[in-house]
């Protein structure tokens, strides 16, 4: 008699049928490899993760760079970098007097830890540094306004008197200045003196 034998578990059938059956219910070939690629699902929750650390590497750039950037607030459109313009290097000369004595221009006016803005001062003789990435006119009041907003603790003359004196009269290069003098257009070499009281 013919035996209908599984080899693999050795169990007997009655006839080739049921052998058949057998070998397809049980030892059915093993799926195509497209077949295995479509089984593998990525739970939706991996991909959140992925989306969310994304973000958060973003998020953490983005607040780790802005101290760097916070640096460079603008006064007057004028800015603040880490180094000195070179398009444009001019010195006009300021001489504050209040009440009969020579006020100090400080030094380091807008000069901070991490940067300078274009207009500065490297000394207390009162030469303003004009040291600018592109070549404009900057005035007087904007030379003050950063005097104001970066080193009016650094001297014992308040630059914002100036505006409250009784009576103010500005010379440049030795002829009186009508107009309002933070309307100055700052030039090389040019002597700018105000005279308080
Ligand atoms: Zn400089
Ligand atoms: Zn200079």
């Amino acid at each position: 008699m013919e035996e209908f034998e599984c080899k693999e578990h050795g169990q007997k059938f009655q006839d080739a049928k049921a052998l058949e059956q057998h070998n397809s219910s049980k030892h059915s070939k093993p799926p195509k490899f497209g077949d295995n690629l479509k089984k593998i699902q990525i739970p939706k929750s991996v991909f959140a993760g992925v989306f969310l650390i994304a973000v958060a590497a973003i998020l953490i750039y983005y607040f780790s760079a802005k101290p760097v950037s916070a640096q460079s607030t603008s006064i007057d459109g004028i800015q603040c970098n880490s180094l000195e313009g070179s398009a444009m290097h001019i010195h006009p000369h300021l001489t504050i007097s209040s009440n009969g004595n020579n006020a100090t221009v400080p030094a380091d006016i807008g000069i901070l830890s991490t940067c300078l803005y274009w207009l500065h001062t490297h000394d207390a003789s009162g030469t303003i540094h004009i040291e600018s990435p592109t070549v404009k006119n900057y005035t007087l009041g904007q030379f003050i306004d950063i005097w104001n907003a970066t080193a009016r603790y650094a001297s014992s003359f308040d630059p914002s008197s100036l505006s409250n004196a009784a009576s103010l009269t500005v010379y440049v290069n030795g002829n009186v200045y009508n107009g309002n003098y933070r309307n100055i257009t700052l030039l090389d070499k040019e002597q700018i003196k105000m005279v308080m009281n």
